[in-house]
Protein backbone atom coordinates (compact mmCIF):
# COMPACT_ATOMS: atom_id res chain seq x y z
CA UNK A 1 0.00 0.00 0.00
CA UNK A 2 1.27 3.05 -0.69
CA UNK A 3 0.89 6.66 1.26
CA UNK A 4 -0.54 9.49 -0.28
CA UNK A 5 -1.60 13.02 0.89
CA UNK A 6 -4.17 15.52 -0.09
CA UNK A 7 -3.53 19.05 0.96
CA UNK A 8 -7.14 21.12 1.30
CA UNK A 9 -6.76 25.02 1.36
CA UNK A 10 -10.13 26.99 1.13
CA UNK A 11 -11.14 30.07 1.72
CA UNK A 12 -13.80 30.79 4.92
CA UNK A 13 -16.20 31.11 2.11
CA UNK A 14 -15.69 28.49 0.31
CA UNK A 15 -15.34 26.26 3.95
CA UNK A 16 -17.12 22.59 3.63
CA UNK A 17 -18.36 23.24 6.92
CA UNK A 18 -21.08 25.77 4.98
CA UNK A 19 -22.22 23.51 2.59
CA UNK A 20 -24.18 20.63 4.76
CA UNK A 21 -25.37 18.47 2.26
CA UNK A 22 -21.82 18.42 0.90
CA UNK A 23 -20.53 18.24 4.65
CA UNK A 24 -22.64 14.96 4.66
CA UNK A 25 -21.51 13.65 1.42
CA UNK A 26 -18.07 13.74 1.99
CA UNK A 27 -18.17 12.40 5.95
CA UNK A 28 -20.22 9.88 3.72
CA UNK A 29 -17.17 8.99 1.72
CA UNK A 30 -14.49 8.74 3.85
CA UNK A 31 -16.41 6.69 6.49
CA UNK A 32 -14.55 3.36 6.96
CA UNK A 33 -17.08 1.19 5.47
CA UNK A 34 -17.41 3.15 2.11
CA UNK A 35 -13.71 3.28 2.15
CA UNK A 36 -12.85 -0.25 2.80
CA UNK A 37 -15.11 -1.45 0.17
CA UNK A 38 -12.51 0.99 -2.43
CA UNK A 39 -9.76 -1.11 -0.63
CA UNK A 40 -8.54 2.58 0.75
CA UNK A 41 -7.74 3.19 4.66
CA UNK A 42 -7.53 6.52 6.09
CA UNK A 43 -5.05 6.95 8.10
CA UNK A 44 -6.39 10.33 9.48
CA UNK A 45 -7.49 13.61 8.47
CA UNK A 46 -6.48 17.19 10.18
CA UNK A 47 -9.00 19.56 10.17
CA UNK A 48 -7.76 23.12 10.64
CA UNK A 49 -9.39 24.80 13.73
CA UNK A 50 -9.81 27.91 11.62
CA UNK A 51 -12.43 25.58 10.40
CA UNK A 52 -14.54 25.83 13.33
CA UNK A 53 -14.62 29.64 14.26
CA UNK A 54 -14.93 32.58 12.36
CA UNK A 55 -12.03 34.15 10.67
CA UNK A 56 -10.57 36.01 7.40
CA UNK A 57 -7.42 33.48 7.27
CA UNK A 58 -7.97 30.82 5.20
CA UNK A 59 -7.99 27.42 6.16
CA UNK A 60 -5.99 24.27 5.54
CA UNK A 61 -7.03 20.88 6.42
CA UNK A 62 -4.78 17.87 5.39
CA UNK A 63 -5.76 14.02 4.53
CA UNK A 64 -3.60 10.84 4.26
CA UNK A 65 -4.99 7.58 2.53
CA UNK A 66 -3.71 4.09 2.24
CA UNK A 67 -3.73 2.93 -0.97
CA UNK A 68 -2.78 1.15 -4.04
CA UNK A 69 -2.79 3.60 -6.70
CA UNK A 70 -3.03 7.54 -6.98
CA UNK A 71 -6.64 6.97 -9.57
CA UNK A 72 -8.36 5.27 -5.96
CA UNK A 73 -7.87 8.88 -4.13
CA UNK A 74 -8.52 10.87 -6.97
CA UNK A 75 -12.27 8.80 -8.08
CA UNK A 76 -13.04 9.52 -4.01
CA UNK A 77 -13.23 13.70 -4.47
CA UNK A 78 -14.89 13.28 -7.92
CA UNK A 79 -16.21 15.82 -9.04
CA UNK A 80 -13.95 18.12 -6.94
CA UNK A 81 -9.94 18.04 -8.68
CA UNK A 82 -8.01 17.77 -5.65
CA UNK A 83 -4.16 17.83 -5.29
CA UNK A 84 -2.54 14.39 -4.58
CA UNK A 85 1.06 14.14 -3.35
CA UNK A 86 2.44 10.47 -2.98
CA UNK A 87 4.16 10.29 0.47
CA UNK A 88 7.85 8.16 1.24
CA UNK A 89 7.48 7.51 5.39
CA UNK A 90 10.29 9.31 6.89
CA UNK A 91 11.74 6.43 8.87
CA UNK A 92 12.11 4.42 5.72
CA UNK A 93 14.07 6.44 4.22
CA UNK A 94 16.19 7.31 7.14
CA UNK A 95 16.91 3.31 8.24
CA UNK A 96 18.02 3.04 4.60
CA UNK A 97 20.29 5.65 5.02
CA UNK A 98 21.45 4.18 7.48
CA UNK A 99 22.02 0.71 6.47
CA UNK A 100 23.84 2.26 4.04
CA UNK A 101 26.59 3.73 6.13
CA UNK A 102 27.00 0.82 8.13
CA UNK A 103 27.05 -2.12 5.66
CA UNK A 104 28.49 -0.35 2.19
CA UNK A 105 28.23 -1.66 -1.12
CA UNK A 106 27.00 -5.19 0.50
CA UNK A 107 24.19 -7.34 -0.66
CA UNK A 108 21.50 -6.20 -2.87
CA UNK A 109 20.02 -4.07 -0.48
CA UNK A 110 20.50 -0.76 -2.65
CA UNK A 111 18.05 1.24 -4.71
CA UNK A 112 17.90 -1.85 -6.90
CA UNK A 113 14.15 -3.18 -7.19
CA UNK A 114 12.98 -0.10 -5.28
CA UNK A 115 11.20 1.70 -8.65
ZN1 LIG B 1 -12.58 25.35 6.43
Amino acid sequence: MMLFAVPFFHSPGECPRLHRTQMEETVRRLSPESLGSRGIRLVEGYIDRLCLEPTDKAHFSYFLFEAEHERQIRDLFEPNRVEIRALERFSDLTRSAGDGRRSPGTGPRTQAGRD
